[in-house]
């Protein structure tokens, strides 16, 4: 066949046109992303090889190899792993399967500065292969699918079309070719490629091989990197900046951990954990999947990264690696979810990492809290996903409050509740500052009781499944009714003050309130005098047993 020349799906366009533009100066993780593809087509070659062992063709030394042709500025990276049919290069190289560039493009815009767009990121969006456009300004795929005889070259000057056409000379996996741009000849420098190595791909637990030449020109192989899987190391041999790497490898991410767990397992299940809470959020975090992204394996083959199995969905934005011996190999990965270990195994880490996040709690409340803001809104799921594990979430989730700006746990707000105060309160919208304005919570604030601002629209579903907190009823502030009136006012009124608010003529308040009635119509349910309030005349409130106005807000933003 000869070569055809093939559209990009519009979305790869848009990116595309993204990366070639940017002024992005951390260009170097193009190879972070190139390796790390490397070494997934590696590991996906070794899974298969399991059950069908003929594919490895008697070669299962992987490896992933780098080298530089200085005439033709260009730089290669070559693995011997899985490689791709001609329709995996169309699927894979030409369209994007995950819903991620959408949202690329708008953390791009959302993190830009001084013009420069932040490409840091392109790896957690499944897209990382385009960064390759970063540097390059034609990329070569020379590819051969592991059991196929024949391979495909695959090219593309990044703006609108690629070509495919037979290549006789492809071996097993694939050789990506950079054409290295003007301002990117930096990359042909040995010894540079090497530090980038050394800085991303370290912990990469195929041995990434650099092709060099000797005096006499003669070629030379050198393993770059450490070469060994990171978590089955003892703990103290393995340094924070290794882990930091680490961490940066699996999550895609620039930032380092917040929090780093590593662990053996024992008992029932036998595994090791080497989980991450990152600082910053993913981006992927709200998506409509809420899939968990810790990497499997089974005795350092790794078997997937799409096991929903394995973490609940509430705590998705932890990263990291799971590795049993326990598990079996040779499933597929579909049985291995519905695998009665593997809930064992899912059981385990969570309960590890809400120890942790508590016990980080208890050490340091500040620094707990910057963990707290940034996940709190997943976390507080589980409150009612996880039955179980309610009562624990709830310990770790913070609050701001109409005294308090900080969020506070709940076991503070129980013990500063006021004597006679029969329920904990709290009310639900958008903006914090703005509820604590609200005319709804002034009969509150006028008698010193704390109320809840709950703004993250997760809120609104949990609260139901939450009937008391510390032996306290939880209940929505439009329905504390005569609860408030129960209550002394903090500073007692004055005589004035009292005079002017009490309805000096029942007849005329019960004229005006008709009145409303009247006026207002079907718009209302009902007009009630309340003593709710304090300096406002009126306020709104959603009858008892109904929709609040917020969640009514939030459903039909979903449905729109
Ligand atoms: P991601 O790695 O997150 O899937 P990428 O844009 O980095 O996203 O790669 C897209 C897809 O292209 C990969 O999922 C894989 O199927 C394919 N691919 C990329 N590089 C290779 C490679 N070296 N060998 C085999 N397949 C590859
Ligand atoms: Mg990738």
């Amino acid at each position: 066949m000869s070569e055809e020349t093939l559209s990009f799906q519009a979305e790869v366009s848009k990116l595309l046109d993204i990366v070639v533009h940017s002024l992005y100066s951390d260009r170097q993780i193009f190879l972070r992303e190139l390796i790390s593809n490397a070494s997934d087509a590696c590991d996906k070659l070794r899974y298969e090889g399991l059950t069908e062992p003929a594919l490895l063709e008697g070669d299962a030394t992987f490896r992933i190899r780098l080298s530089v042709d200085k005439e033709a500025s260009t730089l290669t990276i070559a693995d011997n792993g899985i490689g791709m049919s001609r329709q995996e290069l169309v699927d894979n190289l030409g369209t994007i399967a995950r819903s991620g560039t959408q949202a690329f493009a708008e953390a791009v815009k959302a993190r830009q500065a001084d013009d420069k767009a932040d490409l840091s990121l392109i790896g957690q969006f499944g897209v990382g292969f385009y960064s390759s456009f970063m540097v390059a300004d034609r990329v070569d795929v020379v590819t051969r699918r592991a059991g196929d005889a024949h391979g495909w070259r695959w090219t593309s000057g990044g703006s609108g079309t690629f070509s495919i056409a037979e290549a006789p000379e492809a071996t097993r996996g694939a050789a990506i070719t950079l054409h290295l741009r003007e301002d990117a000849h930096e990359f042909l420098d040995e010894h540079r490629l090497r530090t980038i190595v050394r800085t991303y791909s370290d912990h990469i637990a195929i041995p990434v091989e650099f092709v060099g030449h000797d005096e006499n020109g003669t070629p030379t192989l050198e393993t770059v990197n450490e070469a060994s899987a990171l978590w089955t190391r003892p703990r103290d041999t393995i340094t924070e900046e290794q882990y930091t790497a680490f961490y940066r490898h699996v999550a895609h991410g620039m930032d380092a951990p917040w929090h780093t767990v590593h662990f053996r397992a024992e008992g029932v299940m036998e595994y090791t954990g080497l989980l991450f809470i990152p600082q910053e959020r993913p981006f992927d975090l709200f998506t409509p999947e809420r899939k968990p992204r810790l990497k499997l394996y089974v005795n350092r083959v790794f078997i997937t990264d799409d096991c929903e199995a394995l973490l609940p969905s509430y705590l998705r934005f932890v990263r990291g690696v799971v590795d049993s011996s326990d598990l079996p190999l040779n499933v597929s990965r579909e049985m291995l979810q519905e695998d009665p270990r593997l809930r064992k195994v899912r059981s385990g880490l969570t309960r590890r990492l809400l120890d942790e996040m508590a016990r980080r709690a208890r050490d340091n409340e500040e620094d707990y809290l910057t963990f707290w803001t940034q996940f709190g809104a997943v976390l507080k799921e589980g409150i009612y996903e996880d039955f179980e594990r309610k009562d624990e979430i709830l310990r770790l989730a913070r609050f701001r409050t109409t005294a308090s700006t900080t969020p506070v746990s709940l076991e503070t707000i129980a013990g500063r509740m006021k004597e006679g105060q029969k329920a904990l309160y709290y009310i639900t919208g958008d903006d914090a500052d703005a509820l604590a304005r609200s005319p709804q919570v002034e009969g509150f604030l006028a008698r010193g009781i704390e109320v809840l601002l709950l703004t993250d629209p997760i809120d609104e579903f949990w609260v139901s499944a939450v009937p008391t907190v510390h032996d306290k009823p939880l209940k929505p502030v439009a329905a504390a009714g005569a609860d408030l009136d129960a209550l002394p006012l903090t500073e007692p009124e004055t005589a004035e003050e009292a005079q002017e608010r009490a309805p000096t003529d029942q007849e005329q308040l019960d004229r005006l309130i008709a009145a409303l009635r009247a006026t207002l119509g079907k718009d209302v349910a009902d007009v009630r005098a309340s003593s709710r309030l304090t300096d406002s005349p009126v306020c709104l409130v959603a009858k008892e047993g109904s929709l609040s106005p917020h969640l009514r807000k939030l459903l039909s933003q979903a449905n729109q």
